[in-house]
């Protein structure tokens, strides 16, 4: 059996044990959590997320090793980092279009009365940007602070390439590391299959659906906005400029978009996306290495998506109507606060006070989304990752037609 359908039995075998546990026996429920479903769900993510900090260090170094003269670098550098700011910007706007149109803030009642959230500090994104260079990368390592590894990363990569013959002996050392990581990953991915039931049994097991019936409009929302996004903008991107038919990227992609939905982690997934964009996707080793790391730290176009979808509905609900300057403030706060956000379960939310603050609206209410913001995180969690490894096809197929017209 592939590994494709191993998952997908997976993921559908947990969410059916987890909802039969949670509606008819929640006792047995939190013993099989704490003995079953809990252990298998987190020894499959810390075998993975083992294997993140040493896959993007290797791979980068040696992406930017494999791409050669600087400026191919740079060239591929401001295409990946345009696409991933213009699909994230596109991302809100079909967000906030779709909560404008559908308006679930003022579907139900919602009680704000109640509403209480204390804003966990989010570095600030300028923060983040400033820190870019790691002043200790041994640092950056052990926290697995990914921006800074990839500037390390790609600076490394760039005194090879310019040193040559000299440190052929480091390159060659860095070329085995990542065959022993890459060989890792695909032992890891056996155990995949077991790791997202586990993941999804204790995720929906332990869910309050009452609070899904309040917010089902909005969830629906959220969902409608991430599916349109990936259909709409990554099929037609794939499609006229990586040169691919959807059906093929996606049914190609999709290991690593199960994985992306039960861990809800974009680091933890990379690994594999990174495995299935060169192996499924065709996508050459030193473009997948450059473009989905960084997309994996940088580009969440699904968070982005919750964020101008739950930006759009606490006005609602608050009754604060926004003007067009605020729109946009939401717009340019959320591309911010998407690359801002780590790739890891949950941050998404802890960045939206950021956008609510930008425009006023109350951080309260993230109290409202909260309950059922684990479930959303799944499905976004997949978004983003696809969307890291659309650009890589997008670059792929572009870099191929430059060499081509060079011949
Ligand atoms: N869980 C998301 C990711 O890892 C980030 C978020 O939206 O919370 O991609």
């Amino acid at each position: 059996m592939k590994l494709t359908t191993k998952i997908i039995i997976g993921l559908i075998a947990g969410a059916i044990v987890g909802i039969i546990l949670n509606l008819s026996a929640p006792d047995l429920f939190s013993t099989l959590d704490t003995y079953l479903f809990n252990p298998l769900g987190t020894i499959f993510i810390n075998l993975i997320s083992m294997l993140v900090v040493p896959i993007v260090l290797f791979s980068i170094i040696l992406g930017v090793t494999g791409l050669g003269e600087p400026k191919n670098l740079g060239r591929i550098g401001v295409k990946t980092v345009s696409y991933y700011l213009i699909t994230t910007a596109i991302a809100i706007i079909i967000g906030i279009g779709l909560a404008m149109i559908f308006k679930p803030g003022l579907i139900g009642e919602f009680n704000t009365a109640d509403a209480e959230y204390s804003t966990e500090e989010a570095p600030p994104v300028s923060e983040t940007l400033i820190n870019i260079i790691p002043s200790n990368p041994f640092e950056a390592l052990t926290s697995g602070n990914m921006l800074q590894i990839i500037v390390f990363a790609v600076l490394v990569g760039f005194a090879l390439t310019r040193l040559g013959e000299k440190t052929k002996g480091i390159v060659n050392l860095i070329e085995q590391g990542n065959e022993v990581m890459m060989y890792l990953v695909g032992l890891a991915m056996k155990v995949a299959p077991y790791g997202t039931f586990g993941l999804i049994a204790s995720a929906i097991g332990s869910q309050g659906f009452s609070a899904i019936k309040a917010m089902g409009v909005y969830m629906l929302v959220v969902l409608g906005a991430l599916f349109v996004h990936a259909a709409v903008t990554y099929g037609s991107s794939v499609y006229f400029l990586g040169g691919m038919s959807p059906l093929k990227f996606f049914k190609g992609f999709s290991p690593a978009m199960g994985v992306g939905f039960s861990t809800s982690s974009s680091n933890a997934t990379l690994p594999l996306s990174m495995e299935t964009a060169q192996k499924k996707l065709g996508v050459p080793e030193p473009i997948s290495s450059f473009v989905q790391p960084l997309g994996a730290t940088i580009n969440m176009d699904g968070t982005a998506i919750m964020q101008g979808v739950a930006t759009i509905f606490i006005a609602q609900v608050y009754g604060s109507d926004l003007s067009l300057t605020q729109l946009m403030t939401v717009v340019l706060t959320a591309v911010l606060a998407s690359i801002g956000t780590a790739g890891v379960p949950g941050v998404g939310l802890i960045m939206l006070a950021m956008v609510l603050q930008s425009v006023d609206l109350p951080v309260e209410g993230i109290a409202l989304i909260i309950g059922i913001d684990r479930l959303l995180d799944m499905v976004r969690t997949s978004v983003n990752i696809t969307g890291d490894a659309a650009c890589a096809v997008v670059v792929a197929n572009t870099e191929e037609k430059r060499l081509q017209k060079k011949a």
